[in-house]
């Protein structure tokens, strides 16, 4: 393992290093907050009024600017703050404000606002997701990108605390500094923020083998509604005291409460990784070289693969040799000390060397980097294509990986679509594809079906409608067909109890569509 930089010596265990909380603003209206016992849907500001003029600030934004001050609010119109990634399968919301606050009092006294005038609240991190879960309906968008401080990164206790809109790539680099790993690697992350990472509980290649950001927060410090700041856990590593509050907030996308900051756990970096990239003539031998590595006993750190459309639809950039026409991409890393993976990675090529039409596998740090930055851009290849797609993250059990993969062919080809899929073999996640033009609507229409039938493929193989990016708007409704009810009557209970009137972050992850 690499030494650890930067170590300096403590005496006593650190708080959280907020900055100072100046308390919010006490309800104008305690009768309101406590007198309306079920979430409704959201049907826009009440004794507020807003405005469709853009160059009239709504009663909403002055309110926010007296709040906030007017650098921390943006018009409801500003087009950056209304879509995520789902913008290629057209999705754009309506704002009625921006509000940027510049630290955690600030996002709670927005909150509080909002809680006291009935106004929905949509909190947003960097707007990569893929699920709409941060394209608002009204309401005001509560952006987190000014709370970016690392407060502090502690790399002798393996340990960090930051605010909520730290962006991924940023932590992950300041961790490395010190010899340190953050794991959590989704795909965006120069955009992507830490508290986008915990609404979503987002996953990445790595995943496989250190598992989700969940499994890497300690403590989170959270604003709930009616606009408290509390905190959940703390920098100690193990706590089993309450009910696990923070793993209820980790993945509620924006519905229960909204992050401000985090204590995360870091890991030493591995001194070596060495990927194998090895190219099948189908989907078949693809899935059994998956199995094979499960088999050998080896722990990979990431076992990731590309069908056929996608490896062709990246290909002009793949950063080595491979042969033209290739059915399947399985890329396996090898990582631990330079013995530790060195040793892996020659076990990995003998096991994927024995089925597959050719391997890859680089070991200079920059090709391995070109490597992974290839499989990150993969997602954005795709969607070149057409200009479009609609993109699912179903999950199977791994052993039914290839029927899944093949029933996205199937399902896409019933619909006249093209499609593929990509993503992370290991977990049996499947990031299934369907290519549209967004100027034709028949086109979004038709994938939108084709993406009904994909949950019900996940269901029918024992998986589940998301693996990694959430229900958000486009899946809202889709876990009747996976939770037995008394599950989902306990999923509307615990947002009732967290969120009595429905403001935050409405329409999303809602375990039916029937409101
Ligand atoms: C090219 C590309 C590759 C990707 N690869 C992966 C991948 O490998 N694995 C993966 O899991 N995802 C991946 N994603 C999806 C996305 O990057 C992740 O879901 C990411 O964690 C979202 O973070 P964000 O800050 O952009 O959140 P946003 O998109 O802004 O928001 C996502 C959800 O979280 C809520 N939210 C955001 N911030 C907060 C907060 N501070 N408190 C409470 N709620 C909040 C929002 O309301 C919304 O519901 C990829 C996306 C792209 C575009």
């Amino acid at each position: 393992m690499q030494r650890l930089a930067g170590s300096q010596p403590r005496t006593e265990p650190p708080p959280f290093p907020r900055k100072p909380f100046a308390s919010a603003p006490p309800p104008r209206n305690k009768a309101r907050h406590h007198g309306t016992p079920h979430p409704r849907r959201y049907r826009g500001p009440r004794a507020v009024t807003t405005s469709t003029h853009p160059s009239t600030p709504t009663a909403i934004e002055r309110e926010l600017v007296t709040l906030l001050g007017a650098e921390a609010v943006l018009p409801g119109s500003t087009r950056a703050y209304l879509s995520d990634a789902t913008e290629s399968r057209n999705l754009r919301g309506r704002a009625d404000a921006v509000a940027l606050p510049a630290d955690p009092a600030g996002v709670a006294q927005v909150v509080r606002w909002c809680y006291d005038h009935d106004v929905a609240v949509v909190p947003r991190g960097g707007g990569t997701g893929f699920t709409g879960g941060a394209v608002p309906d009204g309401g005001v968008v509560l952006g987190l990108e000014r709370l970016r401080a690392v407060r502090s990164l502690e790399p002798e206790l393996w340990r960090a605390a930051v605010d909520a809109g730290v962006p991924t790539a940023v932590l992950r680099r300041r961790a490395r500094e010190s010899g340190l790993m953050f794991p959590p690697d989704p795909g965006a992350a120069e955009q992507s923020q830490i508290g986008g990472n915990i609404a979503t509980n987002a996953g990445g290649p790595h995943a496989f083998k250190y598992g989700v950001t969940g499994v890497w927060v300690t403590g989170l410090e959270v604003v709930l509604a009616p606009g408290e700041l509390v905190t959940v856990g703390g920098p100690v590593r193990k706590d089993v005291a309450g009910y696990d509050l923070k793993s209820l907030l980790i993945g509620s996308e924006g519905t229960l409460g909204i992050v401000t900051g985090a204590w995360l756990k870091l890991t030493p970096a591995p001194e070596a990784a060495y990927p194998v990239a090895a190219f099948h003539d189908s989907i078949e031998s693809g899935c059994a070289a998956v199995r094979s590595v499960y088999e050998s006993g080896l722990v990979v750190a990431a076992l990731e693969y590309l069908d056929e459309g996608s490896v062709r639809a990246a290909a002009g950039a793949f950063p080595g040799d491979g042969p033209a026409g290739a059915k399947f991409l399985l890329i396996a890393e090898a990582d631990g000390s330079a013995e530790e993976a060195g040793r892996v990675r020659a076990e990995l090529l003998e096991v994927l060397g024995a089925g597959s039409a050719a391997v890859y596998a680089p070991t200079e740090p920059r090709a391995v980097a070109d490597l992974w930055r290839w499989r990150d851009g993969v997602s954005i290849a795709v969607t070149g294509q057409r200009g479009g797609k609609v993109s699912e993250d179903i999950v199977v059990p791994v052993d039914r990986l290839a029927e899944a993969i093949g029933g996205t062919l199937e399902i896409g080809a019933r619909h006249g679509l093209e499609a593929c899929s990509w993503g992370h073999a290991g977990d049996g996640n499947l990031h299934s594809t369907f290519l549209i033009d967004p100027a034709e609507p028949d086109e979004v229409e038709r994938a939108e079906h084709a993406a009904e039938e994909l949950f019900a493929l996940a269901g029918r193989l024992g998986g589940s409608v998301s693996g990694e990016h959430g229900v958000g708007l486009v899946k809202r409704g889709a876990l009747v067909r996976q939770w037995d009810p008394a599950a989902i009557a306990m999923h509307e209970a615990v947002k009732r109890t967290f969120d009595p009137k429905g403001l935050l972050n409405p329409g999303k992850k809602l375990p039916r569509a029937t409101e």
